[in-house]
């Protein structure tokens, strides 16, 4: 469960890791008189559940009450990838020194938390992780006997961080872990942690993710739980219209089929080929001709998607059936893209049969692994020839 930033600090504050002061606004109005009770400088700043808000013109200064007014107008109702803004947290302006990373968050390869620390934090993280990895410290924690002393000043000195704030660092990532281990956090990241102009150590970003397997004995921070709040607006749009798919924005190959399994497999395949999955589509055990076109249409609502696979497994589904359906419709999709269709199951030599003759970029693949290929080369093609 994802909680916002206002919300991660109040955890913070119940484990006496310095924060800004800071409130949560949902009007101009409200962030003016925020403003003016601060009396300086203050940041004002997009509450959504995501990262980046800094990059997407989220995070805006302020100087003066009324600029913390017109920028809580701005920023409240803005798009930050997909999600809408609905409230702002108006804090103190920190005079910042250096910007770190600091997190904790679950190493799935070793089953542990893992503590990460870095000197090279603030909003390129991301760049730093993929360009200078080396400049990123890991130390595991191990679960029975937790975060030892010898850890924190191993994160420390290998770093790059200001040495001579060892001991203010060390008590701040001791509290962030006690923290993280009191409300079942699987991520709990402070980026950046900075040291500001005057010396102090403090975090002014904060994120918090709780363990959905652990709200039943974390009951007061269930009730943040907003129901929908993460999904974007084609997530938004297929909820509605009663389908189950998942957004992975950025990917540039539709996929679907009948099955959960299924589908996050075929995710899994058309990566291992090459491709960028845009999406995970379900559309139930049985693929009616009707269920794969509601699904076809939600895919191709973005624009990014230049191609789909269609996972079938058919066992008693008349494969030829649904096949026929798809080149029946397939002139009434929004759009046409080459779509790669793998259909096992009843008369499927007569699906194969309907799909190769039809005269459309519509593929027949007897395999999962044949059709990821497919899909992968026919969307490479298509964005050479663009
Ligand atoms: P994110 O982009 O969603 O991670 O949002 P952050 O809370 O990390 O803010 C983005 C960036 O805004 C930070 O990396 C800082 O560089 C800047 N920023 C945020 N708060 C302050 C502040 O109090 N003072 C200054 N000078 N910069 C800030
Ligand atoms: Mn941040």
């Amino acid at each position: 469960m994802k909680i916002h930033e206002y919300q991660a600090r109040e955890l913070f504050k119940a484990h006496d890791i310095p924060v800004n002061h800071g409130e949560v606004a949902y009007t101009p109005a409200e962030a003016k008189a925020i403003a003016a009770k601060i009396g300086k400088m203050t940041v004002v700043k997009a509450q959504v559940h995501v990262g980046g808000r800094g990059k997407a013109g989220g995070v805006k200064l302020a100087k003066t009450p009324d600029e913390a007014f017109e920028k809580a107008e701005a920023i409240i109702g803005m798009d930050i990838k997909g999600l809408t803004v609905d409230r702002v947290l108006v804090v103190d302006a920190v005079d910042i020194k250096e910007e770190y990373y600091l997190g904790f968050t679950v190493n799935r390869d070793d089953n542990k938390l893992v503590l990460i620390l870095s000197a090279a934090g603030g909003v390129d993280i991301e760049e730093v992780a993929a360009t200078t990895p080396e400049k990123i410290m890991t130390v595991n924690i191990d679960p029975m006997t937790g975060l030892q002393d010898y850890q924190i000043r191993q994160a420390i000195y290998g770093s790059g961080v200001d040495t001579t704030k060892a001991r203010a660092l060390g008590s701040f990532i001791k509290k962030l872990y006690n923290c993280c281990i009191a409300v079942d956090a699987e991520l709990a990241e402070i980026n950046p942690l900075v040291i500001t102009a005057q010396g102090d150590v403090i975090a002014i970003d904060a994120k918090i993710n709780i363990d959905d397997s652990a709200l039943v004995r974390q009951k007061d921070l269930a009730e943040w739980r907003e129901i929908g709040a993460d999904l974007d607006q084609y997530e938004k749009l297929a909820k509605e219209e009663g389908l189950t798919y998942v957004h992975l924005p950025g990917g540039n190959i539709g996929v679907c089929g009948n099955g959960a399994g299924l589908v996050m497999t075929t995710m899994d395949v058309v990566k291992k080929a090459g491709g960028s999955p845009n999406n995970f589509l379900d559309f139930g055990g049985s693929a009616t001709k009707e269920g794969v076109m509601k699904g076809l249409n939600a895919i191709l609502r973005d624009p990014d998607v230049q191609g789909i696979f269609i996972n079938v497994f058919g066992g008693i589904t008349r494969t030829d059936v649904v096949a026929a359906g798809i080149v029946e419709a397939y002139d009434e999709l929004p759009r046409q893209v080459p779509i790669v269709i793998r259909l096992t199951g009843t008369r499927e030599e007569i699906a194969r049969e309907i799909l190769d003759n039809c005269n459309k970029p519509l593929v027949f693949a007897g395999s999962m692994w044949e059709g990821a290929q497919k899909i992968v080369e026919l969307v490479n093609a298509g964005a050479a020839n663009a």
